[in-house]
This record gives structure tokens, sequence and C-alpha cells, in this order.
């Protein structure tokens, strides 16, 4: 289809990568002496750069070969190595759709690179053909679609997704960050099909591991190969790893949490639904609600002022927050505190 190593910047195709202790020697036993650790303690040895154990069991997992799975330092790094390998400072663009995660756009500007956004339908589909005329731009390296999308919530069709890959010359990522909570399942299957496609998902939301930073991507083996190239040596600590692995191996916690979160969704939707002030909700394949309320800005304000923290998304979708679905006794002093306002009809509506 199209020579994928093209699309690598010179000067990482040059690369001459830092070769760690670890990467010369790579064995568990023996006397070492060769990574100028210290030779005393618990955490006194770097961890495993490529860890292979947790990738061993998300192969099993995921049904995906280890060869195929990158760990990041979150997603969000993942994201940046991407920008790094792919897009030439001052000269290459990358492509999303508005609104979406922020992080494309904070990483284009940080890495110089113009992010062309193009607008989400009203219900927030994407224009596949304005798309396809998008990415035959051969400056455009990256595209990038969220699904389930921040902070939107929908997910886009497989087959949507699938035609965009297809005609794009560059790399597609697909940010399934959201994946777990949403009915439609993961894309993952795809990456055998098309090697300019990166799946990435993340521990920080269905795991709840977001202090530990864990993040993934599975894409064929290349890019994995620029991906370890590029990264920092140790790029995910030991314990963080062991943590991964842990929560990997605990099936039933996972499973119970995931469902007690969608059934809160339920829950909360029913709710927010009977508020006055609140105009729309849209429908969320993810662990958020994206409401539209008469008066975002006084709503979302009155809301801090009580120290219930949500995100006003007015800036994005007009009049919008984001809420988070917490726990069931955090939904209620939500659900309570909007109820207030309303009797208290300080907020005209
Ligand atoms: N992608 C999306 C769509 C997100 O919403 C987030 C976090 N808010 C991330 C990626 C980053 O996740 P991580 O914690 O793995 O860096």
């Amino acid at each position: 289809m199209f020579d994928l190593n093209k699309l690598v910047r010179k000067n990482i195709q040059e690369l001459k990568p830092y070769s760690s202790a670890r990467d010369e020697f790579s064995g568990t036993k023996g006397v070492f002496l060769d990574a100028n650790e210290n030779p005393y303690g618990d955490l006194n040895r770097y961890p495993d750069p490529y860890q292979s154990e947790l990738k061993e069991v998300l192969s099993e997992q995921k049904g995906i070969d280890p060869k195929n799975i990158f760990v990041g330092n979150g997603s969000d790094e993942v994201i940046d190595l991407l920008y790094r390998i792919y897009c030439t400072p001052g000269k290459d663009k990358t492509l999303t759709f508005s609104p979406t995660y922020g992080m494309y756009e904070v990483t284009a500007a940080i890495n110089d690179i113009e992010l062309i956004k193009l607008p989400l339908s009203e219900s927030f589909e994407i224009d596949v053909k304005k798309t396809i005329e998008a990415i035959t731009n051969p400056l455009v390296k990256l595209t990038f679609i969220c699904s389930p999308n921040n902070p939107t919530g929908n997910t886009f069709s497989r087959k949507v997704i699938e035609r965009i890959v297809q005609s794009s010359p560059a790399i597609v990522v697909i940010d399934e960050a959201y994946i777990d909570f949403s009915e439609s399942g993961s894309l993952i299957d795809l990456v055998d099909t098309y090697s300019n496609l990166v799946i990435i998902q993340t521990m920080s939301k269905a795991f709840g591991l977001a202090a530990a930073r864990i993040g993934f991507a599975f894409a064929n083996e290349a890019i994995i190969e620029l991906l370890n190239k590029v990264k920092p040596p140790y790029n995910v600590s030991r314990l963080n790893q062991e943590a991964a692995i842990k929560a990997l191996k605990d099936q039933q916690t996972f499973n119970l949490q995931v469902q007690a979160i969608l059934d809160e969704r339920k829950v909360l939707y029913d709710l927010l639904k009977e508020l006055t002030f609140v105009k729309k909700i849209y429908p969320s394949n993810a662990n958020f609600l994206l409401v539209q309320f008469s008066h975002g800005n006084q709503i979302y304000n009155s809301l801090v002022n009580r120290k219930i923290i949500t995100r006003n998304r007015n800036n994005v979708a007009r009049n919008c927050i984001r809420i988070t679905i917490g726990s069931p006794r955090e939904n209620q002093l939500l659900i309570k505190e909007l109820k207030r306002l309303e009797n208290e009809k300080s907020i005209v509506y």
C-alpha cells in the first residue's frame, strides 16, 4: 500500500538508540555490576525496560502477540512518542475531530505541529468524505480518532473508522481509553490487517490505575520497534508494572467495578433527566456523561462552590458539563446539590 518507513522522521530513522545495561544483558540471575545501581534495598534495581511479564499477561488476555504491544507511562506518553517519531516540527500536520481529547492539541503545540480539527456533526459524527479529503494531504502524518470520544461519549462505527484507516496514506491512531465501558468492542483485531493502525488503551479508567500511569499501544511490529527506540529506557517503573499485572489478573474486581459504573451511569442519567435546567444528556459509551444545561457556567461554578468538581466543557460544547460517574454516594451528593440549586431558583432558566 505504502512505505511505512518513509513516514518516519529522518532523524529517528537514523537514530542510534541508547543501549541500557539491561539491553546488553537481560538475564535475572548473576552478580550485577553493570548499571551503577546501589547493591542494597528493595527498589535498587532498574525495572525490565520491555515489561515482558506484563506483556505476556496482556497478550493472553487480548489475544495479541507481545511483539505487537508497547507499554507507555500512561497513554499520554504514547501520544507524545508518536508525534516525535512521525512529525517533523514546523512542517508536518496531524488531524483530529472537535471536540475531542485535549492532549492531541497540546502535544501538537509542544512539538510545533499544526493540528487540523474537523468539526464533528451536531450528533458528534465524523464527516467521512471531508476526512478522506483532508488525510490525503501528504503532510498529515497522524490522524487521531478517539472512540469512545472524550468529551462527547459516543463511539464511532467500525465501518467509518475502517474506511478512514484504509484511505489514509499515513498513521491512524484509535484512542480506546474508554472502550471497556462501551458495548462496541475494541478494534484491536484490525492491527493484523492494517500496518498503519495504532490502537491505544489505558489502565487509568476501567482498571482504576490512573496513579500507576500505564498505557498501551497495539500495532504492527515495525511501529512497536520505533516506539521502543524513542522511549526513555526505563519508562515504566517496577512498582507500576507489578500493579498493572495484579490488576489485569484480578478480572473479578475489574468486572464488578465496570458493572457498578455502568449501573450508576444509568441511575445518574435518569436522575439528571428530571432536572428542569438540564437540556440534553448525550448518550454515553464511557464513564462520564456530557450534559447540556440552560446555563452551563453558572451551574459549574455553583457546584465548585460546594466542592463538587465537574469538568466545564462550555468552551468546546456550549453550556455542556462533563460529569464523571462516581460512586453511588458521590453521585447522590451531586444530585442533591443540583436539586438544591433548582429549588433555590438562583439560576434563571
Ligand atoms: N486518551 C483519552 C481519550 C483520555 O481521556 C485520557 C485521559 N483523560 C488519556 C488518553 C490519557 O490517559 P493516561 O492516563 O493513560 O495517560
